[in-house]
This record gives C-alpha cells, structure tokens and sequence, in this order.
C-alpha cells in the first residue's frame, strides 16, 4: 500500500514590539534575569492586563499580508496550565475567537501549492526554565508577557520539503512586514509540527503525532522526514500510530517521545473576565492596511516587469527585505539595473554571508556601488578594474572614482597609447603571429590577454579588440 504524509505546522513568532503585551515592561533581550517584571506580569493578585494596542496592529497586518479574514471581533481566553515559568497558573491566549482566519501561503516546490492558513491569534509568552548552570532548574519570568502570534496551518502540507518552503516564505512575510525577527536559532520563531499518514487518496485523518524542538528550518524538515518514515514503517510492520509528542533530537537525528495522549493537558479554556472583548472595526482595518510595505510576490513581479530583471535575480533580490532595498537604494545612483544586480547578488552577499553581517552594515554604502558601477558604464574602468577598486571600497567607504585616481587605475582609452602596447606585444610574438595569419582566430584572445597585462589591465577592451585587428590584418 502507497501512503501519504499529512502535516499541519503551528508557528509562533515573537513581535516586536518595545514593551509586553498586557503590561509597560520592556520586552529586551538580555536584560539581568528577573529585571523586566512588573505586578501585571508576575501575576500577582488582583492586577489588571491592559492590551497593547501595537500587539493587535502587528498581528492584523499579519492577517491582512496572509488573505485572512479579519474578525472584527475576537476575544482573549484563559489557557490553564501549571509550571514554574508560568506564574499566573494561565498563558492569556485566544481561543474560539481568534483575530484572523481562513487565510493562505502559496508555496513552490516542484509545483505552485496553496497552504490555507486556519487561524492567526495572539497570545502571551511564558518565562523560562534554565536546567542547565548547576542548579536543577533556574527561572528567569523576564519573557512572560512577550507578544506572540500564532499561526496555525490547515494540515495541507505534504512532506518536509514543503514546510521548508512554507517556513521560508512566512519568515519572508513576517521580516518584510518588520513585525518578528524570524530568527529561529533564537526562538523568535518556533514551530511544532502536526505529523499523520494515510493511505494515499484516503480523505479521512489518520493519528497525529506533534514534533517540537527543532530551531531550524532544516531541522523542522529533518524532522518531518524521519516521522512520516517512522510512522509507515510502523504502520507497514503491523503496528499503530499512537498520537503523542515527541521531541526532535538535532545530534542523533530522531525523535524521542515526550508525552503520550494520557498526559495530554486539558486547559479548561475560558474567556478572560478581564479583558474587553478586541474590535478591530473596518475604519481601523483600513488604517493598518494602508501602513502595508510592498510584499516579496510584489516586488519581485515589479523588479522583472519594471526593472527588465531575469526572474531569478528578481527571486534572489527579494527574498530578503534589506537585499531589496539595498538594491533600490543603488539604483538611485545608477540606472543599469542588471549590473546592479549582478555586484549585489554577486560581490555583496558573498561578503554578507562570509562576514555574517546583514545589509545595513554592509561597509560600502548602496549609493558609492552605484557610483561605482556608473564609472564602468563611462567607460572610465573596465568591469576588471572595478573588482580592483572594489577592496579598497571596502576598507573605507569612498567615492569610487577618488579611489580610481588616487590608484591611477583610469581606463586607457587613448588611441595612441594602446596602438603601442599593441605593437610591443606583436613584435614580441611573431609565432602567434603566424598563427592568426593562417586563419586561427582564437589566438585574438591570447593578444588581447598580453595587451591588458601590458596595460595593467588599464586598455579599454573594446578598443583593443578593435586596434589589434586591425593590425594583425
Ligand atoms: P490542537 O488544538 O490540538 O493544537 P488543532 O486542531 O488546532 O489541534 O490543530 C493543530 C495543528 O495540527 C493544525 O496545524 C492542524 O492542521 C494540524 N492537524 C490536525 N489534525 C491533524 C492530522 N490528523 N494530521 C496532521 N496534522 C493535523
Ligand atoms: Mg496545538
Ligand atoms: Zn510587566
């Protein structure tokens, strides 16, 4: 029997806002443990939760960049639960009434795909529970109170290839929106994925598992991978799929179990007596929606129709927000969009990801690139002698064209002076010579090779293609 994978992805993305979702603590990183607390997130008795009104924006444009519906009125509930890290005994959440619903993610793996989006609802973090500097466990509540979204997929994913793709193009969304750092190394981004097989064609569910702890992208896959092996060969052994929880292991490359379905929790979910009800009416709606910057399916449509971009650099250009506005920002010094594209896909992010930097640290600033590539369409260095002034750019972010005089490195595009390179490197190779008289027309490049490095690499190409043929003949 041929079965199917059926996967359903919960993510949670941190927002980023200056302070917590129901109270005025910073939401810093890396504060002293305990310092970003206050009565309201601490839990104590008899403190009220105010909303922040950031925390509903974010989560609205959110909704607004997915398709989804926007209720215009949601509720927050009590999710109930014990644990150290959480002190008021409850994690505020949405439940029945979520902000957004019934929204999508198109995907493209070997085919264009449509991942509907169930719901998107906020929700408070927890604290954190350290278990490993000495103490049994340590709890630092500096996170309780965090904004989160949560973004919870229809189970329309099929393998681990496309909730890479999924994960990939939320992140794009969530970065591009600047609502979440997307940075899943760091837990700013989480994801828990809903794994079941079928019986290929087979409409109804099977039994799902729900794998947690992976922090990254590749390990989510991974992960998605070695548990739909796990359950056909169960299942082709004879055995049953049991749902629980298992925990992804990034060293051995496995999954562990972490609870069965018996110690599944019950939240005893209820709405939460003191928090209004949210209404986001339609005036409010369209005040958001107006703050929406241009989306990566957008700009790259955009980049290939108005720029002339071939689909892949467009592709490449957009996948990171601050690539595309590097980018645009170059081309407000030069219009030759295709090289611009070239030296940021090329030269700059090699450096970006040799150096680990992002774009709005990179050392050379958009507007001297595009001086820089303006200079080679003057004709006043060669594209060779750009990569020669390109270091030096590096070191210190200057007008191209003063390094290129300081450097002496301007184009030779003095008919004279190349006519006598020229001569010189005829009269020292009279054997290719001979050659290009015999009708091999290859060795041009071997003269043209000899000219430049008689030139230092200074001759217009053009000029020397031209000058020496004429010449040899
Ligand atoms: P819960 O309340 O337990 O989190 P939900 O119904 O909200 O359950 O589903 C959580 C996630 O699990 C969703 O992404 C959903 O698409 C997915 N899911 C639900 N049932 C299955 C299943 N049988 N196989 C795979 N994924 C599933
Ligand atoms: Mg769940
Ligand atoms: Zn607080």
């Amino acid at each position: 029997m041929e079965f199917e994978a059926v996967i359903g992805l919960e993510v949670h993305a941190q927002l980023l806002t200056d302070t917590k979702i129901f109270c005025g603590c910073s939401t810093k990183f890396g504060n002293p443990a305990n310092s970003n607390v206050c009565p309201v997130c601490l839990g104590h008795p008899g403190v009220l939760p105010v909303l922040n009104k950031k925390v509903v924006e974010f989560t609205t444009l959110m909704g607004l960049a997915t398709n989804c519906t926007i209720n215009e009125k949601s509720v927050f509930a009590r999710k109930n639960y014990f644990y150290p890290d959480l002190p008021k005994g409850y994690q505020i959440s949405q439940f029945e009434l979520p902000i957004c619903e019934n929204g999508y993610i198109d995907i493209k793996t070997n085919d264009e795909k449509r991942i509907r989006i169930k719901r998107i609802h906020m929700e408070e973090d927890a604290g954190k529970s350290i278990h490993d500097q000495g103490y049994d466990t340590l709890v630092d509540v500096n996170r309780c109170g965090t904004p989160l979204i949560e973004i919870v997929s229809e189970p329309d994913i099929s393998s681990g290839e496309e909730a890479y793709q999924y994960l990939s193009n939320l992140k794009q969304i969530i970065t591009y929106l600047g609502i979440c750092d997307g940075n899943m190394e760091e837990g700013s981004l989480r994801c828990d994925a809903n794994i079941s097989i079928r019986p290929k064609g087979a409409t109804e569910l099977g039994t799902r598992t729900e794998v947690k702890n992976m922090n990254s992208f590749r390990n989510v896959q991974k992960a998605i991978d070695f548990e739909i092996d796990r359950q056909i060969n169960l299942v082709e052994d004879g055995g049953e799929v049991i749902q629980q929880t298992l925990l992804w292991n990034a060293e051995q490359n496995k999954a562990t179990s972490m609870r069965g379905k018996e110690e599944a929790h019950d939240y005893r979910y209820f709405p939460d007596p003191d928090l209004m009800p949210v209404i986001v009416d339609e005036a409010w709606q369209k005040e958001i929606f107006i703050t929406m910057p241009e989306l990566p399916v957008k700009r790259k449509e955009r980049f290939i129709k108005d720029l002339n971009l071939p689909e892949y650099d467009a592709e490449v250009l957009t996948s990171q927000r601050e690539m595309a506005d590097f980018y645009e920002e170059v081309l407000t010094e030069t219009n030759d969009s295709k090289i611009a594209s070239n030296w940021v896909m090329g030269d700059v992010l090699k450096i970006i990801n040799e150096q680990k930097i992002s774009f709005s640290n990179f050392p050379v600033s958009p507007k001297n690139l595009g001086k820089l590539i303006n200079l080679i369409n003057q004709n006043k260095i060669s594209s060779k002698i750009a990569k020669d002034v390109f270091p030096f750019m590096l070191e210190e972010d200057r007008d191209p064209e003063i390094i290129v005089k300081e450097k002496n490195l301007i184009q030779i595009t003095d008919t004279s002076a190349i006519e006598s390179a020229i001569d010189n490197v005829i009269n020292q190779n009279p054997d290719q010579v001979e050659e290009f008289k015999s009708g091999k027309d290859k060795v041009i490049g071997f003269f043209v090779g000899q000219v430049m490095k008689e030139t230092k690499g200074k001759a217009n190409p053009q000029m020397v293609n031209q000058i020496l043929r004429e010449k040899l003949k």
